[in-house]
């Protein structure tokens, strides 16, 4: 089956009743998007992972390089890049940031760049200041995107004042850039009519929001069972974004979720519209949306959205 699955990889994901749902790729690396056959366009570079390893921070040319280079990889297919996700279990040697009691509940992503005051470059450390950090990385994305289409997305948001904020960092979009927001805070879920207004698309972040909604630490394993993304509770909340967002703005899923061959019919049901999944799920995902029909899904989506644990849908997907 998986032989027969990465035959077909390159052929789009159409269901038997003719939805097409493109499979995006989500990548931390050049190698990521180099290894990711039969994706069709990247809907995650995560470049806090891409850039993980620097001490010091990547120029503008440097990361226009890195940007480029991932989408050639990926033959020139858009890619969605992300601003800095840094903080909670991802730090970057680059952008120190104070000790928290709870950093998965302080300063990550884009609330690390907002709240802080615009620092002068000292002598002693010739790196770059938080606000700095993100301009350079803007300036680097609208670049790649006056040559191949790229998607800028903006982390952890939870709050209109954070979007219309991060708008105006963003400064004049060149024709070819689209502006989005993950969607992995519950409160952002719940606002979600009024939070992307003007924007180009969204993106669940099921691994954080289902974090957040369980409120189970994603990287404690003791509480592991809890942290479920086919918990009903964040089935719901997939569902009201969905219905919710206001017309025109597509919805995506780039968290684990979308790698999860069983999950996905469930995610295609639901109304989303794109998935994202990890380099080696996408023949996978693509060979089982190809059997299912989404008026099924669908349906089996309805179910889903009225069971009580996460054990009860994952058995009746089965
Ligand atoms: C998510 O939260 O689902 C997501 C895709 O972002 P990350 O896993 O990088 O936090
Ligand atoms: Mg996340």
């Amino acid at each position: 089956e998986r032989d027969a699955a990465l035959r077909a990889v390159d052929e789009p994901a159409t269901t038997v009743d003719g939805r097409t749902i493109p499979v995006m790729v989500n990548v931390g690396s050049v190698q990521d998007a180099r290894d990711a056959r039969g994706a069709d366009g990247s809907g995650l570079v995560r470049t806090e992972v891409l850039f993980g390893d620097r001490r010091t921070a990547p120029t503008a040319a440097e990361q226009v390089a890195a940007y480029r280079e991932i989408a050639a990889a990926l033959n020139g297919k858009s890619i969605t890049i992300r601003t800095w996700d840094v903080g909670g279990d991802k730090p970057l040697r680059f952008l120190p940031q104070a000790a928290e009691a709870n950093p998965f509940l302080g300063e990550r992503g884009i609330r690390t760049f907002r709240h802080a005051t615009p620092e002068q470059p000292t002598a002693a450390s010739a790196q770059p200041g938080r606000h700095e950090l993100l301009k350079i990385q803007l300036d680097a994305i609208r670049e790649v995107a006056a040559a191949t289409p790229v998607q800028v997305m903006f982390p952890m948001v939870t709050m209109a004042e954070e979007v219309a904020w991060a708008l105006r960092q963003l400064g004049p979009r060149p024709d070819g850039l689209k502006v989005g927001i993950m969607v992995e805070v519950p409160a952002a879920a719940l606002r979600i009519e009024t939070l992307a207004v003007g924007l180009d698309f969204v993106s669940i972040g099921t691994n954080d929001l289902t974090q957040y909604t369980t409120a189970a630490d994603r990287t404690n394993t003791a509480v592991a069972p809890l942290a479920d993304g086919l918990d009903p509770a964040v089935l719901r909340l997939i569902d009201r974004v969905v219905r919710q967002v206001p017309l025109g703005v597509h919805v995506a899923v780039c968290g684990d979720l979308a790698s999860d061959p069983l999950a996905a019919p469930l995610l295609v049901g639901l109304g989303v519209q794109e998935l994202s999944a990890v380099g080696p799920q996408v023949a996978l995902v693509k060979a089982k949306l190809r059997q299912i029909s989404a008026v099924d899904a669908a349906m089996a989506a309805a179910t889903a959205l009225t069971l009580d644990s996460a054990a009860a849908v994952r058995q009746r997907l089965k």
